[in-house]
């Protein structure tokens, strides 16, 4: 039994139309899913990811409407690490970036930005054999384009805390100092640790990480629990989220970790050629559907191209 990488990344955003601008727009992720917090159904759950959808290039935004800025801080994802095809990619995406007014810093192989919110993001070179995972958008060549995630950095303050339940738990296998690597049978990422800032005052909020899934197969769920309450942890019970299913519990650095299940997936409910461009509502929020869209801001998407492109 063994995780496959990173399934999805959920964060907060205060501004779901300037999100949609930037990570649909700018950086050319297709919006995937558009639909509510199925734990507080009147404000957006936004999802971006590749063509389909797929589980390693899936990055999701709650929307709390004019969230507080958040600061990352000890038990908290700060940064979010992307592959890309080379490093052309990397000065493709150095002036692109800054085309639009995002501070881009090139730091060798790897190039730094953070999102409109300040949610740190880094592009490096893809040397993982996995499959590219790729939005298509015509401002960006498929080369260039994005490729899923390599891995995700957290500040902790005691790392050394996490060994057991990344290691013996959850199958993760250290490559050096805090970098694990979690890999199963076709997809693998990276979990590393960096020394949590002094005197910063973590608070969640917008342009922070809320948490990071891990990818299951669907019959190995029930088992993963298990194996996190055997080395302690608290996890939820299995909870149905439509898409997919997931258990969520917090790792001994204090960074909130959900596994969850490849597929059903995005498909479920919609058709593949249209993700994302209207509200989905799992069955159980459908009565909600009329007065939601009356309160739900409108979004920029789907962007002309593709709506001509379906046509
Ligand atoms: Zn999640």
């Amino acid at each position: 039994m063994k995780l496959e990488g990173i399934h999805h990344i959920s964060a907060i955003t205060g501004d779901a139309p300037g999100n949609v601008e930037f990570y649909a727009g700018v950086l050319g992720l297709r919006m995937v899913k558009r639909t509510v917090n199925q734990d507080e159904p009147n404000v957006y759950h936004l999802f971006y990811g590749d063509e389909k959808g797929s589980p390693g290039m899936d990055l999701t935004f709650f929307e709390y409407p004019g969230a507080a800025p958040g600061v990352a801080g000890a038990g908290m994802v700060h940064r979010i690490v992307w592959r890309v095809g080379s490093a052309a990619a990397l000065d493709f995406w150095d002036e692109r970036l800054k085309d639009n007014g995002v501070s881009a810093a090139r730091r060798g192989e790897s190039l730094l930005f953070p999102d409109p919110e300040g949610l740190g993001h880094e592009l490096v070179v893809a040397e993982a054999p996995d499959e590219p995972l790729m939005a298509e958008s015509p401002e960006i060549p498929a080369e260039h384009a994005l490729q899923g995630f390599d891995g995700v950095r957290a500040y902790s303050a005691s790392p050394v805390r996490s060994e057991g339940l990344l290691g013996d738990t959850l199958g993760f296998s250290r490559t050096e100092g805090e970098h694990w690597k979690v890999r199963g049978a076709e997809r693998g990422s990276f979990y590393a640790y960096d020394r949590a800032p002094q005197e910063i005052n973590r608070r969640q909020g917008a342009g922070t990480v809320h948490h990071v899934a891990f990818a299951s197969q669907p019959e190995d769920l029930e088992a993963w629990r298990l194996r996190v309450v055997s080395a302690g942890a608290r996890p939820t019970p299995v909870i149905d989220r439509f898409y997919f299913k997931s258990v969520y519990f917090r790792e001994p650095s204090g960074v909130l970790f959900e596994i969850a299940t490849i597929g059903p997936g995005f498909a479920v409910d919609e058709d593949e050629e249209h993700l994302g461009e209207r509200l989905s509502l799992p069955p159980d929020f459908e009565s909600l559907r009329e007065r939601l869209e009356q309160t739900l801001k409108p979004l920029p998407y789907p962007p002309a191209w593709r709506v001509a492109s379906s046509a």
